[in-house]
Parts: C-alpha cells; sequence; structure tokens
C-alpha cells in the first residue's frame, strides 16, 4: 500500500493512499511504523481536496543516514569537480549524516539559502524506512526489517560541502530534504529494488538510472550499519544518487530561484520542488 502524511483539520497524522483520496490513520507515520497494527483500522475515506499533503514523514526521529558516491559514475563525476573532497576507496559504503529537523512534502519549495550558497544542487535517491528495532543483523535479514520506501531529494550546497571538508553542514540546510510523495510497503516492492529512478530541472532530464545499479545494496548497507549500532524503527536510509548533478556537468549548471525538480522512481511516484 501506499502511505502519506496529511493535515486534516490542523492535524497532522497518517493515512493509507486510495484512488480518490485517504483513509486516516488517526496516529502519525512515527506511530504507524512503531505499531503496524494501526494500518489495520483506517477511518472513512476523506478526499484528497480536503487534505494537505506533507512529507510521509515530515520529522523524522533522527537525522537520515546517506550514502556517498553508491553508483559508479555519480562517484567518477564527483571525483572530477573535487578531487580533495570526493577521492574514497568505495570497497566499503561511504556513510554520512544529513540533519532533517523538518521534511517538506511533494509541492513544498526548496530555501534557495542564496546568502550561503551559489553552488545549489540536486540528488534524486531511494530511501529506506526501517520498520524494527535492529542491531547485528545480517544481509538475509534486511528485507524483514525494511517498513517500506520513499523518494529524497538530497539537496547539496556544494560549495559548503567542499569549504568545510565535511559534508553534514553543506546537506543539512533547513529545506535540503525533499520527501515524497508517499512510502510504498515492502510487499509491493520485489526484492531487492530495481526501480527506475531521474531526475529532471526544469523538464530536463538530468539523472537516469535504476536502482539496481547500487555499489552498496540496501541489504550491504542496514547490515554494515547494524554493526555495533541500534537502528530504530522509523530510521531513514537515502541509498545515494546516480550520475547527472549539476556539479557532475562540464560547465555546472546549478540550481537558482525559479527552478524546478522532479526526482522520480518507479512505483512510488514524483516528488516535486521549487526553489524559491
Ligand atoms: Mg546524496
Amino acid at each position: 500500500m501506499k502511505l502519506v502524511s496529511f493535515l486534516l483539520e490542523g492535524r497532522e497524522q497518517a493515512g493509507i493512499l486510495t484512488e480518490a483520496g485517504v483513509k486516516p490513520l488517526g496516529a502519525t507515520m512515527n506511530e504507524v511504523i512503531r505499531d503496524p497494527s494501526k494500518l489495520c483500522a483506517p477511518a472513512d475515506e476523506v478526499a484528497l481536496a480536503e487534505v494537505e499533503l506533507l512529507a510521509p514523514i515530515p520529522r523524522p526521529e533522527q537525522d537520515v543516514i546517506c550514502l556517498g558516491l553508491n553508483y559508479t559514475e555519480h562517484a567518477e563525476e564527483a571525483y572530477g569537480y573535487s578531487k580533495q573532497a570526493f577521492s574514497a576507496d568505495r570497497a566499503h559504503p561511504v556513510f554520512f549524516s544529513k540533519r532533517a529537523t523538518y521534511c517538506q512534502g511533494s509541492g513544498a519549495p526548496i530555501p534557495a539559502h542564496a546568502d550561503l550558497t551559489q553552488r545549489l544542487d540536486y540528488e534524486a535517491e531511494l530511501a529506506v524506512v526501517l520498520g524494527k528495532d535492529v542491531r547485528d543483523i545480517s544481509e538475509d535479514e534486511v528485507e524483514d526489517a525494511v517498513f517500506g520506501y520513499t523518494i529524497i531529494n538530497d539537496v547539496s550546497a556544494r560549495d559548503l560541502q567542499t569549504t568545510h571538508k565535511q559534508w553534514y553542514f553543506g546537506k543539512s540546510l533547513d529545506g535540503f530534504c525533499p520527501m515524497g510523495p508517499c512510502i510504498v510497503t515492502r510487499d509491493e516492492v520485489p526484492w531487492p529494488p530495481a526501480m527506475d529512478i531521474s531526475a529532471t530541472v526544469n523538464g530536463e532530464l538530468r539523472q537516469h538510472s535504476n536502482t539496481r545499479m547500487l555499489i552498496h545494496g540496501i541489504p550491504e548497507i542496514v547490515s554494515t550499519l547494524s554493526r555495533g549500532m541500534l537502528l530504530r524503527a522509523g530510521t531513514v536510509i537515502a541509498t545515494g544518487t546516480p550520475k547527472g548533478v549539476a556539479m557532475g556537468m562540464d560547465v555546472p549548471r546549478f540550481l537558482a530561484p525559479g527552478d524546478t525538480v522532479v526526482c522520480a522512481i518507479e512505483g512510488i511516484g514524483r516528488l516535486e520542488n521549487t526553489v524559491e
């Protein structure tokens, strides 16, 4: 099923997406993830016109965990942009953290932060949401720990990313974690996920790949991270972006106010946000 979060009469809650609307679940998405029995008793359907859709998890309980350089051709374009910042040995997954105080949904703006960055970039990514608390699990046990999947635009300020020689600040400004439009539950996606992924800017195709091209797949990512680290239900992991970001172009065309980015993944939908 497809799950969304929304405001109805001023109250944030999760619901099941239907053809004509949503069936409210009377609990937030984080509460539903922690107690999936709440999925079994939805309220009567409400028309989409009556609700304001939000990101499926508007406030992750912890920072989003991200994979760096996890598609071969993207790793090459990043290295071409800055050999110092992106020269990674990729025998093992490259992890970093992205602050996500608030994730905006599809249709909400991306703040340009023009006082801080002149090199605003986009990254379409498949994000996996965990449904269980896990620690020290094998790759074979990962599928059972997955709640579902969504799309994240890992918005990045390349100048901050290289100036500070660490990715956290340049990835974490307010509004840099658009998420949506929904969470697709694990049962609807063949394991491991092999889904077309793309990004367009103002209708121009910039990124196009398939999640089967991940260097380190979801089983390896989650199993590796769980070694010696408790991963809680509701943890969001963005699995990395394919080739085609602005910094990889011969003459980079970074985002500017008015530009619209659409990140799309087969079976999940479209995450559309305009820079303001
Ligand atoms: Mg990324």
